[in-house]
Order: C-alpha cells, then structure tokens, then sequence
C-alpha cells in the first residue's frame, strides 16, 4: 500500500497514466486529499470502481485524536494524535489576532538528546512522512471547524534531521490545489543541523527559520545540545549568515532561559558579540521544567535585565509571557514553543 497524501500532483499524474488509471482523475483526487477526506469512500464526483481501485493501491493518512486539552486561559488546544502504525505526536493551536495557527510534529521522538527538552528525553522512533505532517493540520482544522493560516514546525523532533520529507511536506503544504499556506505563514525550528542550513539556503524558500541556540558559546551549549559537539556556535552562526544573506530573511534566534547555566550578563554580552551583524531576532523563553531534570527557569528580572544587555547593544529581542500553563504540564516544550512563535507576531511585551 502506497501512500498517496505524500505524493505531488505531478506524482499522482505520473501513476495513474502508468499504471492506466484515468489521468484526468489526479487532479479531483489530490483536491480531496488535501481538502482532508480520510477514506477514498468520501471522494463522491468519483466512480465506485475507480474509488475500489484507489483503495486497492494506496492509503490515506491520518491523525486520530487520542487526547485533547484546552486551556481554560487563552483557548489553546493541545493534541495528541496517533497514525496507523499506533504512534502517537503532539500538535498544538493557537488562536491570535490575525488567525489561527498550529505547532505540529516533524518526528516520533527525536535523536538530537537536548538535556532540558521533554522529546529529547524520550528518545527517537521514527520519521513522519509528509501526509503525517499534513494530517495533523487536516485534523486539527476539522475539530475546531476553522482554517489554520499559520504552520510552526516546531513540535517533536528535528525537522531538519528528517529533510526529505520535510521539504516535501513543505511543497505539499503550500501549493495552490492543497492548503494554501505560503512560506511565509511557515516557520521552521532547528537545534542547528548545519549542512542541513546550507542546503536549505539554497531552496531559498521565504519561510522563517528559527534556530534553538540556547547558549553563547561551546562550553555551555555543549553541556546541554550534543549536537554543539558536531557543529559548534562559531560554525552554526556562519551557517545562519550565510542563511540571511541567501535568502534575506532575518532569522529569529531562541535562547531559553536556565537559571545559573545560560543567564548571566556575561552570557548576555557575549551572546550580543556574536550575533552583532547578523540579521536576527532573539527570543528569550524561561525554560520549561521538564520532570528529571533540574533546570529551573531564571526569574523574571534575569530575563528582563538579560533583554535589556542584548537592546543596548543594539539587538532585538524580546521576553515572553507565558500562558496557558494549565495545558503544559506533560510536554512543556511543545507548548510553550507554539507560544513564543505566535508571540513572535504579536510582538508582545514582557509581563
Ligand atoms: N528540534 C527543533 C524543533 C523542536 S523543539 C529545535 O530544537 O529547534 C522546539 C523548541 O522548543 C526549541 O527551540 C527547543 O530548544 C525548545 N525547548 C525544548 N525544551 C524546552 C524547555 N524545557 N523549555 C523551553 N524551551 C524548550
Ligand atoms: Fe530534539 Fe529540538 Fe528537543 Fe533538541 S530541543 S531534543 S532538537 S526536539
């Protein structure tokens, strides 16, 4: 069984004309796919014989929902949806001023072992397949009975340790015949895969990349991302000039607060000596308390006097508020990260 939801317009057309399915036909059905129909049944301009042929060669992915909480603060809705083979990803939507928009999950787990992140601790599974990307928006859309216009891909796992199917995803994502959604309503998060940087460069898509630094320099951001051992600050920030300039767009740097690990003034000043010249945003988050860890989230002053280093060197940056804590607590990060980006719109003040 194939699965049809992760092939391109062009793809369908390719198989259908093969394999002497009527090639007209591709283009109704990638409209229903896209539309989110979950059963070949539900395609009715379609003839029974030809729905039974479908259903034959291919499947539709889907994501059920297991679990959903709403936060009684801000009406934010967190899901955890499984897929066929049983595993399950958490999604989140949010609603603001200009729409709605949804975190959703590039992999089961992931690899990368970040030491204060929830995913990083349960370890890695398995890659989602582009339909399964797309599946967590068709069902979150359905369930709430409105239309997302923003897409985060900031969920569990590494998206750009899952590349293909990311970029597929991508293109899938936003063409004309499916949702619709423009690079420009994307963001992409990443603990900084660098030859993954380089590459995308060069797709020059408009989409926002965000990247999860965390620290000013090797010997704290080794501590807490392995991944620092591979590519460290020096060669992930030189990856991120080269990003800007390729594709002119600013890129919005994540810096998670840690009381006592990442938080000093000279993390700040160091921090603003690094980034001086590059085109960014930094986005101060206190960390999210991630049950067998102990890093506890630096106090709201830490986090304002840190802000206020990284202004008066001539940064922006901007402190977010938290909310919608009711609904945190079993992934923290997930959450919380949905927010930072849709504050990132917003542009709102510390509080
Ligand atoms: N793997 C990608 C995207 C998913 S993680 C990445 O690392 O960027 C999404 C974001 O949540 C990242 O910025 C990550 O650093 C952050 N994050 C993970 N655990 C967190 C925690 N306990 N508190 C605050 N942010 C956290
Ligand atoms: Fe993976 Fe991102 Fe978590 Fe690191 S922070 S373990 S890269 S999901």
């Amino acid at each position: 069984m194939r699965d049809i939801k992760s092939m391109t317009l062009e793809e369908i057309q390719a198989e259908f004309q093969a394999e002497n399915l009527p090639g007209f036909r591709a283009k109704q059905v990638y409209q229903w796919l896209h539309r989110g129909v979950e059963s070949f049944a539900e395609m009715s301009d379609q003839s029974k014989d030809f729905r039974k042929k479908l259903g034959e060669k291919y499947y539709i992915s889907v994501a059920n929902i297991e679990k959903k909480l709403v936060s009684h603060y801000d009406n934010t809705v967190k899901y955890l949806f499984s897929f066929r083979d049983g595993e399950c990803v958490e999604s989140v939507v949010m609603e603001y001023r200009h729409g709605y928009s949804i975190c959703i999950s590039t992999q089961v787990g992931c690899k990368m072992g970040c030491t204060f992140c929830a995913t990083g601790k349960s370890g890695f599974s398995r890659n989602l397949t582009a339909s399964e990307m797309l599946a967590q928006i068709q069902a979150a859309q359905k369930d709430l009975g409105v239309r997302i216009s923003n897409v985060v891909l900031m969920g569990m796992g590494e998206p750009l340790d899952n590349y293909e199917n990311v970029l597929r995803f991508l293109e899938l994502l936003s063409s004309d015949l499916g949702l619709g959604i423009g690079m420009r309503h994307i963001s992409l998060s990443t603990c900084g895969v660098v030859d993954r940087i380089y590459d995308l460069a060069e797709k020059k898509l408009q989409l926002t990349l965000s990247v999860s630094l965390h620290a000013p320099n090797d010997a704290i951001r080794s501590q807490t991302m392995p991944i620092n051992k591979k590519w460290g600050v020096d060669q992930l920030l030189a990856a991120c000039r080269h990003y800007g300039k390729t594709t002119g767009r600013r890129i919005s740097f994540e810096y998670a607060m840690i009381s006592g690990v990442n938080d000093s003034d000279d993390c700040a000043r160091e921090l603003a000596a690094k980034l001086k010249g590059t085109l960014s945003h930094v986005n101060l988050i206190p960390v999210n308390d991630v049950t067998g860890n102990d890093y506890r989230k630096s106090s709201a002053q830490r986090l304002e006097r840190f802000c206020r280093i990284l202004s008066q060197q001539g940064l922006t940056a901007t402190v977010r508020r938290t909310l919608g804590s009711d609904i945190n607590a079993s992934c923290g990060q997930l959450r919380r990260r949905q927010k930072e980006e849709v504050a990132n719109v917003e542009r709102s003040e510390f509080e």
